[in-house]
This record gives structure tokens, sequence and C-alpha cells, in this order.
């Protein structure tokens, strides 16, 4: 047999052109579809995506890749990684007398449960009560923005093959005529992202259980001629555990499948690097995948090829960008595939035209774009479906170049026109750029002035805040009238006045309502903002806006991402106005309003960026563009301001070697926006959803006046301690946010008391973990009261 050319992808997004999945699993929360419905509309959704790839030139397609919420928790559920706890509690808790899996709505609920949580009540939704169950932990996938479920083993767990999904697709997939490949999350990976609550067990030792698990899986696939198994974790620094867990789990489970089906080995997000020796060539497997965007440096010298190309019969490069929009440049990546066959030399080899990795982290297709998005940059991008017709026509122009040189060259000239494109460059934003000094040689030259003990002491003087100063981070309820005012004005039923007047009107009482709670520095509500970084896109330049460019978050929940195209400026004041006026409403009361900004790495993280200059140099160019703004915020009189980095440990490289620069790069980025403002200006700034005692030394370095964190899941012991103290003021959140629950004044007032082993009465500010824009208004008119109340008593007693 001659070796074939295969056009693949490693997955494909799962929401549907309008969101279909979105929709149908929500409707399902809520009770307005059954679950027979359920199933029937998600399995129409998968059979429509498949047949949409085919359509599109995929020669096979993969399977096992949709999920109704998260494909790592399908995986703990396939294998019967599932706490008993929520078994019960979908059965209203009347115990268990035999979990009938047959029962499907036992069977989804407890999935939801797994993810959701469950409450006695049987509705997460309005009952915030502490009664029921809990969801599981939720994680970064790798360094993407979509999140994934943290399965919980223990000594008890006992692995089995309970779920028969990945199985049916497969079947299903066949019978409909496609050459479909099931993918499967491998053994290390899966188990990288789990909890062992155990006390007896290693992971190592719940790998020799989970592995016979696996080879029973793919004997069910036997007919598959492929199983694709992602193993992102080859992408991190494995130290010796792990690379004798890989090696151990890997030769046990190749050797149960031997003969029954091949095995192609995934890893994406990076480069394989060092884990390629010492692990991926001591494997028997039949094929391997290579990150040819994110991991090009296994290519540096033949090297890797030469090891395996004896013993595989499949290689999968990886040339289109599975996480960012940007048209791929076909006759580059013609080049590479060229080289690296060149060096396979005459083995007989099949070669996948592939995704880096899966698309989940792109939108569906650009349709929901045409006629909307401005055509020059329409012609720079593709969204998932336009990224398989590249794969398609790759495969066909390395077989037959002559055929295809036109298409080629069309996209070259459209890749091209982007590099040179007016849109993109401008001389004045390339000039301010010139003249900041590097920040590769010193890591002080984006400080302010001062040391932070004369910053703290000129503002104690200023702001004369009380002991245990009370504020909140930011927002105030996004309400279904504030979100439909928007709407109006978006779609032209309100006028612009009408819109900016509401809005004044919601942030005047918005400080009424602050100022009758007591709290001493207030916020203007971002009652104008839907998001973080759309209202900055909106206003800068450089950025634009999709029509229906979804990316999944996390479950049922997406993010349409801003696409970063050119060159970022800052026409006009963005913020001024509104936190002007704000502040002119507290006049006679000695009070402070914050300015607001969303800090550049931020920005950065949650938008598509471009891939034709530096990470770093885009997020200066962010952070220049909001040093304006601080600048004429200060001006305006306002002496707050927070610059919010709630993203700022998600954009960790996945490598040590790349983090050491990443985080001088990102401290100073953050320092650049408020680098020129006064000693008495004080700046804030806010995190969340990490372990913040490993970026300590980040924290530090930010040179912050006041940081609000959140801090449910760590306990900032490190913030005292051998790795040195934090001496700037801190703000630990007092209550979690994103439980409808009102915090209690006697446990808020214990969590203070713990806080005051770490930090001094001076440094300790009171407020909430996150924004407040996800709750009523009653929950935050509680839960505040409660907060000051805390304040109060504490300043009385201290
Ligand atoms: N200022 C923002 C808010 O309160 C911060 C949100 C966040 O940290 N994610 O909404
Ligand atoms: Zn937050």
């Amino acid at each position: 047999m001659t070796a074939e050319k295969v056009a693949t992808i490693l997955g494909f997004p799962r929401m549907g052109k309008d969101r279909e999945l979105k929709k149908c699993v929500e409707g399902y929360w809520s009770g307005k579809i059954n679950v027979e419905e359920l199933i029937s509309i998600s399995d129409k959704i998968k059979e429509v995506h498949w047949e949409l790839q085919v359509k599109n030139g995929l020669d096979v397609i993969p399977v096992g890749d949709f999920s109704l919420y998260d494909h790592i928790l399908d995986t703990a559920f396939m294998f019967n990684v599932i706490p008993e706890r929520y078994i019960k509690a979908t059965t209203n808790g009347e115990g268990l007398t035999g979990y009938d899996l047959k029962n499907i709505k036992a069977k989804v609920d407890t999935y939801f449960g797994m993810a959701r949580g469950i409450t006695m009540s049987g509705n997460i939704e309005t009952d915030g009560s502490a009664q029921g169950v809990q969801a599981l932990e939720m994680k970064k996938w790798f360094d993407t923005n979509y999140h994934c479920i943290v399965p919980e083993i223990d000594d008890s767990t006992s692995y089995a093959l309970v779920g028969d999904s990945l199985v049916n697709d497969y079947k299903k997939a066949v019978k409909l005529g496609y050459r479909a490949r099931p993918c499967i999350i491998g053994p290390v990976t899966f188990l990288h992202y789990c909890n062992n609550v155990g006390k007896r067990l290693s992971k190592a030792d719940h790998a020799k259980k989970l592995v016979s698990v696996y080879v029973d899986l793919i004997k069910n696939l036997a007919g598959a001629e492929w199983i694709q198994l992602d193993e992102p974790v080859l992408s991190l620094d494995l130290d010796q555990e792990y690379v004798d867990l890989f090696l151990n789990t890997y030769n046990e489970l190749l050797s149960g499948v031997h003969g029954i089906t091949k095995v192609m080995l995934v890893n994406y997000f990076g480069a394989y690097e060092d884990n390629f020796t010492k692990i991926v060539s001591k494997l028997p497997i039949d094929g391997i995948h290579f990150d040819l965007v994110y991991g090009l440096s296994d290519f540096e010298s033949t090297h890797a090829i030469d090891k395996i190309k004896n013993t595989i019969s499949a290689i999968s490069l990886g040339v289109v960008d599975g996480r960012n929009i940007w048209k791929t440049d076909l006759a580059i990546s013609l080049e590479k595939i060229t080289q690296i066959c060149k060096s396979i030399g005459n083995a007989e080899i099949d070669i996948w035209f592939n995704s880096s990795c899966s698309l989940l982290h792109v939108p569906h297709s650009l349709d929901a774009e045409l006629g909307r998005m401005d055509s020059e940059i329409l012609q720079w991008i593709s969204f998932s479906v336009e990224k398989i017709r590249e794969l398609s026509l790759l495969k066909n122009a390395y077989i037959e170049p002559s055929l295809f040189t036109e298409q080629i060259n069309k996209n070259k000239h459209e890749v091209t026109s982007r590099l040179t494109s007016q849109k993109v460059k401008s001389i004045p934003v390339q000039q301010q750029l010139k003249e900041i000094p590097s920040t590769s040689t010193d890591e002080s030259v984006f400080s302010r002035n001062t040391d932070n003990y004369e910053r703290r002491r000129v503002q104690r003087e200023l702001f004369k805040l009380r002991k245990f100063p009370t504020t909140t981070i930011g927002s105030f309820p996004q309400t279904l009238e504030v979100r439909k005012k928007r709407q109006e004005y978006l779609k032209g039923i309100i006028s612009k006045k009408e819109y900016d007047t509401y809005i004044r009107e919601k942030t005047k009482k918005c400080i009424e309502w602050q100022l009758e709670l007591g709290l001493d520095v207030l916020v203007h509500g971002e009652y104008e903002r839907t998001d973080m970084v759309e209202f900055f896109g909106e206003h800068f330049t450089g950025f634009c806006k999709t029509n229906g460019g979804w990316v999944q978050s996390y479950g049922s929940r997406c993010v349409k991402p801003p696409i970063i195209y050119g060159d970022i400026s800052r026409p006009k004041p963005m913020t001024v106005e509104l936190i002007e006026y704000a502040q002119s409403l507290l006049k006679g009361t000695g009070k402070y309003v914050k300015g607001m900004l969303t800090g550049p790495v931020t920005i950065l993280r949650w938008s598509f960026v471009r891939n034709d200059q530096s990470l770093q140099t885009t997020a200066t160019q962010i952070a220049l563009a909001l040093q304006k703004e601080v600048l004429d915020l200060e001006v305006a009189g306002i002496k707050i301001i927070q610059v919010d980095e709630p993203a700022i440990r998600e954009g960790l490289p996945l490598r040590k070697k790349d983090q050491i620069s990443y985080f001088k790069w990102a401290a100073n980025c953050f320092k650049l926006v408020s680098q020129h403002v006064s000693n008495s200006t004080q700046i804030h700034t806010h995190m969340c959803y990490s372990d913040f005692n490993d970026i300590l030394h980040l924290i530090k370095d930010m040179d912050a006046d006041v940081l609000t964190i959140e801090n449910s899941k760590s306990s900032l012991k490190n913030f005292k301690g051998v790795k040195g103290y934090y001496e700037a003021d801190i703000g630990p959140g007092l209550y979690d946010v994103h439980s409808p629950r009102i915090p209690l004044v006697e446990e808020m007032k214990a969590r203070v008391h713990e806080l005051l082993k770490i930090f001094t009465i001076e440094q300790l500010w009171i407020n909430p973990d996150c924004g407040n824009k996800t709750r009523t208004e009653r929950e935050v008119d509680l839960a505040l009261k409660n907060m000051v109340q805390v304040s109060r008593e504490l300043e009385a007693s201290f």
C-alpha cells in the first residue's frame, strides 16, 4: 500500500453555527426541553458538524471531540470516575439503591450535577443554600481560555467502562459513511487534571488501574483504523515521576491494543522538546502528531524524524493554527511539509494535514461575519470551517501542485496584504514604542518615581481612610433592564443620547446606593460595559469585534473575543467623562470614586492576538494606550485608579524557561500604565481565579498601592514568610461573589482575624472577592450591608 495523504482535524467546536448546543443544554437545565430532546438535538448537532467537515474537504473526521459540557468531564464519566455524592444527590437524597445507568435522565443529571452542583430542591439557579452538592472544580485547559472540569479520584475510585457514547458515535459516523477516528484524552493528561483526594494511592497507582479500562474501550472500538490519544502534557516540563508514569502507562496500553488498532499520539500547544527523547521515541506508537504552529522547535533539526521514521506508519502535521483566527500562509506550510517529507525519505509513512490542536478554540465559521466585518480584515481571517478548507487545499496542492497554483497565490496575496496594510501599521504608535526603553535590559524602567513607602505616606495623609476601609471590585449588577437598554441602543431603537442618559442615571443611583451602604471608596458600577475587554476594544484602534465569533469558555458559556489586527492607540478618552461625573456626585463627602480600567495583559489574553509580532509588543502598545487614559483621569481629578489584571496568572507560558521573561514583561506592561502618575494617585489592581502564592514575586513587582484579590482557593500563606513580606495594602476577598449565598457578618469577621495573622491592620481592606456584575441587586445589597458592618465592628474593636 502506498502512503496516503489525509486532511483531518484534531477536533471541531461544539457549540454550532448559532450556538445551538448552548441553547439546548440551557433549555434542558431550565426544564424547557426533556432529556430525550436534549439527546436528539445534540445528536443532530454532531451529525451536522460531521457532514460539514466532510463537505469542506476532510478525509477523516474526529469523533469523541463533541461534549455536552466538557471533554475531561466526559472522560471521567465514561470511566466511572463519578463521586458517589453526585449519584446520591441526583436521586434527591433518597439514597442509592442501584444507580441505573440505563436511566438516561439520572445519567445526564449526574453528569451535569458534577459540572454545576446539585441542590436538594433540584434548581441551582434559584436555590443558593448550602444544601446539596457543590460542583467539581474547574481548571484552565493548559494556557487556553477554555476551562475544564477537574475530576476527583480517591482510593476507592473503581475504574470501569460505563459510558458508551464514544463507541456509539463512532458506529453512527461509520454507518453514515464517514471515515471516522475516535479521539480520547490520554490517560496521563486525564490523570494530570484529576484531583487525587485519596490518602493511599498515588497517581501512578491510579494509572495502573485505569490503563486496563482504556484498553477495554479501545477494544470496543475495534474496526477503527486509528485511535487518537491526546496527551498535551507532553508540552509541559515533566519530571522523572511523570516520565516513568508515561512510559509505564503507554507500554501497557500499547501492548494491550496491539494488533487491534493503530494509535496516534497527539501533543499540542507546544513542542515535545526533551519529552521526545525521554518518552515518545521510546514508545512503540504507530503515529505521532506535531504542533507545527506552537511547537516548531521540534523541527529545528531532523533529529525527531530520524528517530521514528522507521517505526511509525503515519505522521500528523499540525500546520493550521487551531487557536488563533489568522489565515494560514499556505505556501509557507507547504514548504514546511515538503521539508519534513524530504527528511522522511523513502519510508512509507502516511501524511496527515492537520490542525495544530482542536479547533475548539476558534469560532464556527465566517458566515456570520460576511457583509458585517470590514472586508479587508475579513480576508485575513479563517474560523473553523475555513480552516478545514485550508487543510483540504493544502493536501490537494501537495499532491498536485500545478492544479492549485491559483488558489495558493490568492492565499499568498491575502496573507501578505495584512502585513503591508495601512490598517495594521500606525507610524506614531511604532515611533512611541521605539522611544520606550527595552524591557529586557532593566527591570525598573517602568517603576514609579518613588518607593512605595513614600507613596503610602502621601496617600494616607490625603485620603484619610478609616481602618479597614471598604470598597468593591467595580461592577454592579448588570440587570435585565441594563442589558435591554443596551440592546435597544445597539438596534437603533433608542438614541445614543438616551442610552448615555440612562447609563448616567444608573451610575448616579449606584453612587447613592454605595453612600447609603457606607462604603468608603466607591465605584461607578460599570453599567456601560458588556465585559472587561469589549468596551476597550471598541475604543482602541487596531481592534475589531466579530458578530458571531463565539468560543466556548466552559460548559454552555461562550465568549466573543475581539480581534487585535493592528497597532493599538487610544484616539480619545474612554472612561473619563463617566468617572468624572460619578466623582462629581461625591462633592462634599470627602469620598473618592475609583477610575476603572482593564489592564494590558488581560486585554491581550482575552482577545485573538496578532501573530506578526510578539505578545510583549502588543501588550506594550495596549499599556501605552491605557497610560494616556490614566493620565487623563488624573488630570480630571480622579485620585484612585484601578487597573484590573484578573488574567495575568493565566498568561503564564507552559514551559519554565519561557516563564521568566513573561513575568518580567507582564509586570512591566502593568507598571507602564501608571508609570507617570503622581505619588498621591493611588493605583489599585484586582486579580482573581488563581493561586497567588506562586506568583507573589510578580504581584510585588507590579507594585500597585492596593491589591484586591480573590482568595477562596488559596490561603495567601506565602504573603508572609520565607519568601518575603507583602507590604502594600491588600483586600483579600471576604466572600465569594459567584455564589448567591449572603455572607454572614461573623464568618467574614473570622476570616479577617485569620488574615490578620498574615497582614497588618494598616494593610487590610474590606471587599468582596470579585465584581458584583452577575448578582441580583438584592443579593448585593444584603451582602454589602453585612460587609460594611464587619468593617465598622472591626474598626471599633482595634
Ligand atoms: N472590575 C471588574 C468587575 O468588577 C473586574 C472583573 C474581574 O475580575 N473579572 O467586574
Ligand atoms: Zn475578579
